[in-house]
């Protein structure tokens, strides 16, 4: 048995949470699930939204499945998302994009792999709020060092993008299409105006890719990528993406496979890995039995794969892509119409998947 951690999260998290780990179950794999918590929800009790337990309990078992956690805007309240990735330095996010036949979409033969740098960036947790005497400070310093001026009313975010943080995510990429036999890897960038981040991500993105002469190489500014992603996505294969921008691009993606409701994802790191859905915990349809399990479920298949359970998760694949092509038993945002009556529960429909399974 290979324990693994499950966080519950809040929102939708814990229905849909439920749905995978019954589905992972069901393919006979031999795990043993350490269930833990976080999210709004543990907060009142624990006084955080990450208890100490959690924590500990995803460094142990070296891997996680974790479902959507709330991030309250505008609040002191810091993404327990990405403080799990930065301390377990889980660098590399990995998500696939893939057509499933039966799922609504303008495109229907979509094959690509994100790969997002997760600790970096402007998402790298350093800035500095209006008006607060180190961020005055920050900016008088700037004033003297930079030849445009910041008044006093702004607030700042740091974007840190390093040559040892750039050069692991690349060669995270080309090693991942080297594995997984694919033939391209495209370094997406803004390096035309943030010379001194972007410029370095892309000069050390060509520096890596000389080591990967079998694996073809090029580079893409992210406005224009995002606009041939629109037109010609057949042209793409592995994208390896800052932090910022593998945000954006990720729901981009997701949108071109069908949307947030089937686009899993993978946190990577050295030392452990966290398995979770590109969509968030959807508060709004809390505790309705309503949302579609399926982006959690095709999460815990890439986990399956991670832990080299290669049968089990082949099973769990084909069973949600049958039960997906079929249409029945599906949620409601798989359906022609959002309001058909014949959509079923996030449990029901993975009771389908369930009875899917080896058949
Ligand atoms: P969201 O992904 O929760 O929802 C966006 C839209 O997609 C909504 O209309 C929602 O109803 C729909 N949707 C999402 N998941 C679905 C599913 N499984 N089935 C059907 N429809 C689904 O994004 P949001 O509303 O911007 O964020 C809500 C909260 O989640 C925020 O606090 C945000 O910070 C957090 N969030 C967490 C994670 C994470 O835990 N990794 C990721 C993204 C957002």
């Amino acid at each position: 048995m290979t324990k693994v951690t499950l966080i519950m999260g809040d929102g939708i998290g814990p229905e849909i949470a439920e749905a995978t780990r019954r589905c992972i179950d069901a393919t006979g794999a031999k795990i043993q699930w350490d269930i833990q918590q976080a999210g709004v929800d543990v907060m009142a009790t624990a006084g955080t939204p990450l208890p100490e337990a959690t924590l500990e309990s995803v460094k142990a078992n070296g891997i996680g499945l974790k479902a959507p956690i709330t991030t309250p805007v505008g609040t002191g309240f810091r993404s327990v998302n990405v403080y799990l990735r930065q301390a377990l330095d889980l660098y590399a996010c990995v998500r696939p994009c893939k057509s499933y036949q039966g799922v609504r979409s303008k495109y229907s033969d979509i094959d690509l792999v994100l790969v997002r740098e997760n600790t970096e960036d402007l998402y790298a947790g350093i800035e500095f709020e209006k008006g607060k005497g180190e961020t005055l400070e920050l900016i008088d310093w700037l004033n003297k060092h930079s030849k445009r001026q910041i008044g006093p009313h702004a607030g700042i975010s740091i974007k840190p993008i390093s040559v040892e943080g750039t050069e692991r995510i690349v060669r995270y990429a080309f090693n991942y299409a080297r594995k997984n036999k694919r033939k391209k890897v495209t370094s997406v960038h803004k390096a035309n105006i943030m010379k001194y981040t972007d410029g370095l991500w892309l000069e050390v993105s060509r520096n890596v890719a000389k080591s990967f002469p079998d694996i073809e190489f090029e580079d893409r500014i992210v406005d224009n990528m995002c606009m041939q992603l629109v037109q010609k996505p057949e042209l793409y294969d592995v994208i390896v993406l800052p932090n910022l921008y593998g945000d954006i691009l990720s729901d981009l993606c997701a949108g071109l496979v069908g949307g947030l409701g089937v686009a899993p994802g993978a946190n990577i790191g050295e030392k452990g890995a966290i398995f979770e859905a590109t969509h968030g915990s959807a508060p709004k349809y809390k505790g309705q039995n309503k949302v579609n399990p399926t982006a959690l479920i095709l999460s815990g298949v890439l986990m399956l794969r991670h832990m080299n359970l290669t049968k089990e998760a082949d099973a769990l694949e084909k069973a949600v892509a049958d039960v997906i092509a079929e249409g029945k038993d599906v949620t409601y945002d798989m359906k022609d119409d959002r309001n058909d009556p014949t959509a079923v529960g996030t449990s029901q429909m993975a009771d389908a998947i369930i009875a899917r399974i080896g058949k």
